[in-house]
């Protein structure tokens, strides 16, 4: 088959063989982008027009109980400050952003058990208190059912929960043995079944995952059938056991854009901050490759450059009135335009 030939397979039948997919993944750079973007955003516009969603980021604690290999803020880290947002600090990120035009408030941060799900449903219904119109999503890590409904009973609306790779194997290779592929799993069923509007997805490029580990990823997106998908280029810390690994390719984290906007056509897909930290343009570049979200950062100034999950992060100085602005430029450049609205899942959203 032609390159165009399995662009047009996949955009008509949202789906492809693993042998296919292995194929799309492999292919040289070129042609089969242009193909797959282009199909891409047709899609996409089809959904979504031309609004691309902002959601306000609230990096609330970087204290963590895990020890992910390739996280910058895992446990046992100890060359950098932790620190932990009050609840009035995160509610004043959470007004600031409101006033800014915001009506997604992501709240997230290490597994830091401080942050029960009691104390996270105090914080969340003061939130859909003040701010009924904002949809809050979650992105916390794994708890168990109980906790999560506590949560979701607050108001909850949204949960992030990358599955990271969908290989059990792989899965091992970049997380250390108290921690269990099936339980993070497990936590992505449960979370759709108590009703959550739920986020997974996978680093491109983290250490040793080969194209077969990007397949499996892709049929799980599949099956699972997300609302959201967030994928970005893995970038090396360098405190962490991967220190000298290579960052993961932008090219191929624009296809595989374009390839999860064309299997769930109406997937809120965020173009990521990963994205931009290794190339200047990534995110603009991703919502040319069928991207509709953008995740600008509203931690208070003076804790951002300590939320470092990876090396040389970018908008760790700027004000979050200086990030929209800025946001808004970005989105304009590439022919979209930002939409102040919850941004639901078209499944969700009362249109
Ligand atoms: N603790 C929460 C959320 C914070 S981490 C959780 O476990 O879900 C958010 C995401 O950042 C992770 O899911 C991971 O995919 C990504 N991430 C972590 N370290 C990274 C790195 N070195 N490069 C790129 N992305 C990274």
């Amino acid at each position: 088959m032609s390159y165009k030939d399995i662009a047009d397979k996949l955009a008509t039948d949202r789906n492809l063989s693993d042998e296919e997919f292995l194929e799309v993944i492999c292919a040289p750079f070129g042609e089969i982008d242009e193909l797959l973007a282009e199909r891409a955003r047709e899609v996409r516009e089809k959904y979504y027009g031309k609004d691309v969603y902002l959601r306000g980021l609230v990096e609330f604690s970087n204290i963590c109980r895990n020890n992910c290999y390739y996280c910058g803020i895992r446990r046992d880290n100890k060359n950098f400050d932790r620190y932990r947002l009050t609840k009035e600090q995160i509610l004043s990120c959470a007004d600031t952003g409101y006033e800014l035009g915001f009506r997604t408030i992501v709240l997230q941060g290490g597994e830091d058990r401080h942050f029960t799900a009691e104390i996270m449903a105090d914080i969340i219904s003061a939130i859909k208190e003040k701010h009924s119109d904002c949809a809050v999503t979650l992105s916390i890590g794994e708890m168990e059912r109980e906790e999560y409904e506590i949560m979701f009973r607050a108001g909850a609306d949204r949960y992030l929960l990358r599955h990271e790779t969908a290989d059990k194997e792989h899965y091992e290779k970049l997380h250390p043995a108290g921690m269990s592929f099936e339980h993070r799993m497990n936590c992505l069923k449960v979370l759709k079944e108590i009703g959550y509007q739920v986020g997974c997805g996978m680093m491109i490029g983290s250490p040793y995952q080969e194209p077969r580990h990007l397949v499996k990823d892709l049929r799980f997106l599949i099956d699972f059938k997300p609302e959201m998908v967030g994928i970005g280029p893995f970038i090396p810390h360098h405190d962490t056991r991967f220190a000298n690994f290579e960052a993961g390719s932008v090219p191929l984290t624009l296809r595989l854009l374009s390839v999860i906007r064309l299997i769930l056509p109406d997937v809120l897909l965020p173009a990521t901050t990963a994205l931009g930290t290794v190339d200047p343009k990534g995110r603009e570049k991703g919502l040319l490759a069928g991207a509709n979200v953008i995740m600008p950062n509203l931690s208070p100034t003076d804790v951002r450059n300590k939320y470092l999950l990876y090396d040389n992060k970018i908008c760790t100085g700027e004000e979050a009135a200086e990030c929209i602005r800025c946001m808004e430029r970005r989105v304009e450049s590439v022919g979209y335009k930002v939409a102040m609205t919850r941004g639901d899942h078209v499944k969700y959203s009362v249109k």
